[in-house]
């Protein structure tokens, strides 16, 4: 029989791939790839929220998780995850830990994940989760990601979980030739945009407008 909460998933991805296919004259996507479906089939959402949201959890929205901060809607992150195309080989960033979820998405799918967060208590926690969990290809590191992190780079891809108001530089800088950057841009929480960002083999910079999205904003000093 099924659990309550393989139901819960059941009923979630049911609703995102609604979502997808209701989106794709924006998106240019139709279906998620069923690597991607499977991993937000595995990993355990309920796990990265609170006790006052357990029964949210599986909810196809955005949930607080402290300091201002939210893990995103399940379709965005389905979303994102797709657009960057996750090989099983590939090494990538993402900027904005929060609660780790969209980090252990990506655990999922790919080699290594290197994900930075402004928010110290945020980096502990998420650290903390995602070991307890099992994740040993998630490497957590609290810091501003608009410098990104250049120790590992260059990146296959990069994902960006909050808003700046332009691209940073150094993520372009650390992309890697043929890699996809994902990213919301914007002013303000209603005129984001959420873009995709690809270098060719020449190192030449593509964008293209996926979506309208409302992240939180990318905070931090510029110049670090
Ligand atoms: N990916 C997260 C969603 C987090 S919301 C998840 O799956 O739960 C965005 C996160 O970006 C917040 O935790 C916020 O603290 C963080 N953030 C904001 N500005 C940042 C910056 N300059 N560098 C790193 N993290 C940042």
């Amino acid at each position: 029989m099924k659990s309550d909460r393989d139901r819960r998933v059941d009923m979630l991805l049911d609703d995102i791939c609604y979502e997808v296919r209701e989106t794709r004259e924006f998106t240019g996507c139709s279906a998620l790839d069923p690597r991607v479906l499977d991993a937000m089939r595995r990993v355990p959402r309920h796990a990265f929220v609170g006790d006052q949201l357990q029964d949210r959890a599986y909810d196809n929205h955005p949930l607080p998780i402290g300091y201002g901060q939210t893990i995103s809607q399940p379709y965005i992150v389905a979303l994102m995850t797709d657009l960057i195309r996750p090989r099983d080989d590939a090494v990538v960033l993402e900027v904005g830990t929060g609660s780790g979820y969209q980090a252990a998405i990506l655990a999922e799918l790919v080699r290594q994940v290197y994900s930075l967060e402004i928010v110290d208590e945020l980096a502990v926690a998420a650290r903390e989760r995602l070991q307890r969990l099992g994740y040993e290809n998630v490497a957590v590191r609290s810091g501003n990601g608009r410098l990104g992190w250049p120790e590992h780079a260059p990146y296959d891809a990069i994902v960006v979980t909050a808003a700046p108001t332009g691209i940073p530089p150094a993520l372009i800088e650390q992309l890697k030739p043929g890699g996809a950057l994902v990213i919301p841009v914007g002013e303000r929480i209603f005129g984001q945009q959420l873009l995709l960002v690809s270098k060719d083999l020449r190192g030449r910079i593509e964008e293209t407008r996926i979506l309208p999205v409302a992240f939180v904003p990318l905070i931090g000093e510029a110049e670090g």
